[in-house]
């Protein structure tokens, strides 16, 4: 089967990636094999692409917002059968004993392994995954539209969740590509006022489009006092204007899994009057199930742009070059 593997991390427009053959993978015990239909390209694998995570195996391949058909299954795999569609995500695997993954945040278990950094990954024509860690599929969408709903879709939503938006209350979200243009969507039909503090003028307008309150540059000032704040850029610099535009006892939450250096903050104006400020990491398997079904019930628009299989490295570069409008999809 063709598969792209990450070669040489180093800047997406290097071309990092590699297109290379190698045996379609059997699946062990517990284990689907997944025919991919379409996968999403996630700002994550442009991270790994480019060195910026440090690579966990060599040559693997990325991809982790996997829609596919499952061909096999494994011993003891029972939740899908050969026919059904499943959705692969990042969350790979837990040991599920320690400490995290008895308390309900198996998101924090030191074990976890991810799609497309400790396994192959989606950019593949066929890819293994644990059973009990792929998704069903909601209805309604295209393969298309569903590939940004297993990453983009499912962190954003765990971002909301931990930005902890008051009934009513306002949300600022800095960065609107796959992951803020669904995450907003859902704070909006919950009754929220969201704010878009972008620097690329059509993600601006999609954001207006899709009902945001108001959309301006990444660093005017906020229109009102924010109870709560979400940065899916991966730009450090954005805390300190997030955290200031906060209202008393807000929250700000970062979604990603990578962030540039913040600049110092000062107590008064970024912190004191209670506001908080809190990382987002990975996901838990409640988060995703949650999420999908919201997805459907809600009938969230995923806006995408769409790549050939073999166009994979191109849509990194496009990705680093903030020329993808909504979320990256590669389709077979
Ligand atoms: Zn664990
Ligand atoms: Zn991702």
């Amino acid at each position: 089967m063709r598969a792209w593997v990450v070669h040489k991390p180093g800047p997406a427009s290097s071309g990092p990636l590699k297109l290379t053959d190698r045996p379609v993978p059997e699946p062990g015990p517990g284990e689907l094999l997944v025919r991919v239909i379409a996968c999403g390209v996630c700002r994550t694998d442009l991270h790994l692409a480019e060195g910026d995570l440090p690579p966990k195996a060599p040559d693997v391949t990325l991809g982790h917002e996997v829609v596919g058909e499952v061909v096999a299954t494994g011993a003891g795999a029972t939740r899908f059968r050969v026919g059904d569609r499943a959705g692969v995500a990042w969350l790979a695997g837990t040991d599920g004993t320690c400490e995290y993954c008895r308390r309900g945040r198996e998101n924090l278990c030191p074990r976890s392994v991810y799609t497309g950094w400790d396994r192959h990954g989606g950019y593949a024509e066929y890819l293994t995954a644990a059973d009990a860690f792929a998704h069903p599929l909601p209805g309604g969408f295209s393969d298309a539209e569903l590939a940004p709903l297993l990453c983009a879709g499912i962190i954003g939503y765990r971002a909301l969740l931990r930005a902890e938006v008051p009934p009513g209350g306002t949300l600022g979200v800095w960065g609107f590509g796959g992951s803020a243009h669904l995450a907003s969507q859902i704070a909006i039909a919950q009754g929220a006022a969201v704010h878009v503090f972008t620097r690329a003028p059509d993600a601006r307008e999609l954001a207006l489009s899709l009902g945001a309150a108001s959309a301006q540059d990444s660093f005017d000032p906020s229109p009102e006092p924010l109870d709560s704040a979400i940065i899916f850029a991966p730009v450090g610099t954005m805390v300190p204007a997030a955290l200031a535009a906060l209202a008393r006892g807000g929250t700000l939450a970062i979604a990603g899994i990578y962030l540039t250096d913040i600049p110092s903050l000062n107590y008064e104006r970024h912190l004191f009057q209670e506001r908080t400020l809190r990382s987002v990491t990975a996901n838990t398997r409640g988060d995703a199930a949650e999420f999908l079904r919201l997805a459907e019930r809600l009938r969230i628009k995923v806006t995408t742009t769409g790549y050939a299989f073999d166009q994979a490295d191109r849509a990194l570069a496009d990705l680093a070059g903030d020329r993808v409008h909504g979320a990256a999809v590669l389709s077979m």
